[in-house]
């Protein structure tokens, strides 16, 4: 691809979830991957759900990119509209090498195998920060030359506001709540959630969440 730079393309998909799974009342919610630009090439933050190659084809011809383009694939955690698309991605990006958190690597199913990730490891740029709590291996991720913090979801968005995610999907609250406290302590220009669009203000709105203590 020519005259590669940084950026940051979201893929996005929705997800409708009936009544009684996240709460008593139906919920509609987006669930996004990303596309980072950087020297080298793209990095694949996430796979979406099932059907996401679509997606994420219209998100490559966007940014005038093409699937050979994708050098690695990075999931923050096992969950299947993280996933759930990652067959589909890597019948397309058969060169690419696809990570996950270390705890992680045995929760996903995947046709080619993953490589484990840990605390400060590197990919690309991408500094891997360990999150556990949501699942037992998340990880965001910090694209430290361009101060993005991907948080996956140690924490979401909706309607502007930074909000944890529904507690039927955490699998150790105490220890998300850890998790959500370490990402509070980075000065990151943009926080990017995998459910829910930018926000204004996010490091400040992400520090109240943690003040505010669990359960707010
Ligand atoms: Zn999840």
């Amino acid at each position: 691809m020519a005259n590669v730079r940084s950026f940051v393309e979201p893929v996005v998909q929705q997800i409708h979830l009936p009544a009684g799974i996240a709460g008593p009342d139906e919920l509609t919610l987006d669930v996004r991957c990303f596309l980072v630009g950087v020297s080298t090439g793209l990095i694949l933050i996430d796979a979406g759900l099932k059907g996401s190659a679509a997606e994420i084809e219209l998100a490559l011809q966007r940014v005038g990119a093409q699937w050979s383009d994708i050098t690695d694939v990075v999931l923050t955690h096992s969950h299947p509209d993280h996933v759930g698309g990652l067959d589909e991605v890597t019948s397309r990006t058969p060169g690419a090498e696809v990570w996950a958190g270390a705890p992680e690597v045995q929760a996903i199913s995947s046709a080619v195998p993953l490589r484990p990730l840990s605390e400060g490891d590197n990919v690309r740029g991408l500094r891997v920060i360990e999150t556990p709590g949501h699942t037992k291996g998340h990880i965001g991720l910090l694209h430290e030359d361009e101060g993005v913090l991907f948080v996956g979801d140690a924490v979401g968005a909706m309607e502007g506001v930074v909000a944890r995610p529904p507690a039927p999907f955490t699998a150790d609250a105490a220890q998300a709540e850890l998790s959500l406290r370490k990402l509070s302590e980075l000065v990151p220009r943009r926080i990017l959630f995998s459910h829910g669009a930018e926000v204004p203000d996010p490091v400040a709105q992400l520090r109240e969440l943690v003040s505010r203590g669990a359960g707010t």
